[in-house]
């Protein structure tokens, strides 16, 4: 399989991260690109790195204040004296429709929703390219109607149109699938991240020309927590083009696929010629996040599954974090794939 990645998305090197009230290492580390480098290439892969398409692609779903904002904010924040080594909020606006303040830090609380996306001096950079990795791949897919996979790391699927949050900034996954679509597909996202793809949700909530499709831990006690529960089905013309399948804590192989086949159903009928996959792999069992309960022979099965829908197939990586077993699911899941 084709794959994809740019060596300048290893530079964002994040270190500060806060859960439940207590300072740890921020688990999103450039560590987890050697890993599932090495698990692509043992599932036989082949890299490439992308080309430049330009910030247009990005910013058909990223608001030009935003954009701005995520390439001027480091430096700026970096005048104010005193401050912290990485751009982190201390303050959220009540409503995302109050006043945009020129203060940067005010316009970092506007702009990322939590403490877990923290930008560095080189974090627009490694976030442009591993979106850059995600176009080069739905580009990829569309000239040649074959299966790719994008090592998209900074991940995506939490960051919505002018927002960042749970260690992403640029939706990767979604910026492929309007690529896609402007290309002639009918693009459907699935997500199999244990988290729910609220960014990727939000985008498309309206719409109905991308159906989005997510399975993960059940937010009413897991991130991203305000979203991602089976009443949200799209709004306006978008209501009924976005389902999501929140699955109780701990839920295994078995379970999972059961549910994955309800995702199936939604994106067959929904006519579908072109599947992204938002690849997580933190529904591991031995994930730090402890959401789900797949094994890695499961994930082979999932690939499996998904291969069954016969449809031109984009991987785009999401989450999973540091475990002796990360590599290993990323190239179950494709060689899994690659079986069917
Ligand atoms: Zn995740």
């Amino acid at each position: 399989m084709k794959a994809f990645f740019d060596a300048r998305q290893a530079a964002h090197d994040p270190k500060h991260f806060m859960a439940n009230g207590a300072l740890s290492p921020n688990p999103e580390q450039p560590e987890r690109i050697t890993r599932l480098h090495a698990g692509a290439l043992a599932a036989g892969c082949v890299f490439e790195t992308p080309l430049d398409a330009g910030l247009g692609p990005i910013a058909a779903l990223h608001s030009p204040q935003y954009l701005a904002f995520l390439q001027t904010i480091y430096t700026r924040w970096s005048r104010i004296p005193g401050a912290g080594a990485e751009v982190i909020p201390n303050i959220h606006p009540a409503n995302r429709s109050d006043s945009y303040p020129l203060s940067a830090v005010g316009q970092a609380g506007y702009h990322q929703a939590d403490t877990a996306c923290p930008i560095t001096a080189q974090t627009y950079s490694a976030a442009y390219w591993s979106a850059q990795s995600a176009i080069s791949g739905a580009d990829y897919l569309a000239e040649t109607g074959r299966a790719a996979y994008a090592l998209a790391r900074p991940p995506g699927h939490h960051a919505f149109g002018d927002m960042a949050g749970g260690f992403c900034f640029l939706n990767n996954a979604a910026i492929a699938a309007e690529r896609l679509r402007t290309q002639g597909f009918r693009p459907a996202i699935l997500d199999v991240d244990v988290h729910h793809g609220n960014g990727t949700q939000g985008l498309f909530y309206e719409r109905a020309d991308v159906l989005t499709v997510s399975l993960h831990a059940d937010p009413a006690r897991f991130y991203p927590f305000f979203w991602g529960h089976a009443q949200e089905r799209g709004q306006g013309a978008g209501l009924g083009y976005n389902l999501n399948l929140p699955l109780p804590r701990g839920t295994a192989d078995t379970d999972y696929l059961k549910t994955l086949e309800k995702a199936f159903q939604a994106i067959e009928a929904f006519g579908c010629t072109a599947l992204v996959v938002a690849l997580g792999l933190d529904a591991h069992i031995e994930d730090p996040f402890q959401g789900l309960a797949i094994t890695t022979a499961g994930f082979s099965q999932i690939g499996a599954a998904i291969a069954g829908l016969a449809l031109p197939t984009l991987f785009v990586q999401e989450g999973g974090y540091l475990s002796d077993a990360l590599g290993d699911n990323l190239a179950s899941t494709l060689t899994g794939f690659a079986r069917v």
